[in-house]
């Protein structure tokens, strides 16, 4: 499963950052970006989040997904398109098959958010 691979990596990025950092952060949420054509299910992954942080550094974190919708650009009407994941993906314009992905394909930490000493702080990636 898709989700199940991506939650691993997900929490081996996180760890090796919460590892290198002097005092163990208390980790509060973690705000990622997710293409809608990575085929990626934000409810699976949230579900496989927490399933596999369960008792660890992370149980109670919250993961915050932000969608990015599919965009493509078609090169002979100089236009942006939005396709329509499984059913058309070329150019509602001229018919050309879809070439130039614009966004959609994103899939990433955004931020994440925690506290330490008092205090909140975001660190960006
Ligand atoms: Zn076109």
């Amino acid at each position: 499963m898709h989700e199940t691979d991506m939650t691993k990596s997900l929490i081996l990025t996180v760890k090796d950052w919460y590892q290198s950092q002097p005092e163990p952060p208390k980790i509060e949420k973690i705000h990622l970006i997710v293409g809608q054509f990575t085929c990626v299910e934000p409810v699976s992954l949230q579900f496989a989040f927490e399933v596999q942080t369960r008792n660890s550094f992370l149980a109670d974190v919250e993961l915050v997904i932000k969608d990015i919708p599919l965009v493509a650009f078609c090169h002979s009407c100089q236009q942006e398109y939005k396709p329509e994941i499984g059913l058309q993906y070329s150019c509602p314009g001229c018919n050309s098959p879809m070439e130039d992905i614009r966004a959609g394909r994103e899939l990433k930490i955004d931020r994440i958010e925690y506290s330490s000493l008092n205090s909140h702080h975001e660190v960006f990636h």
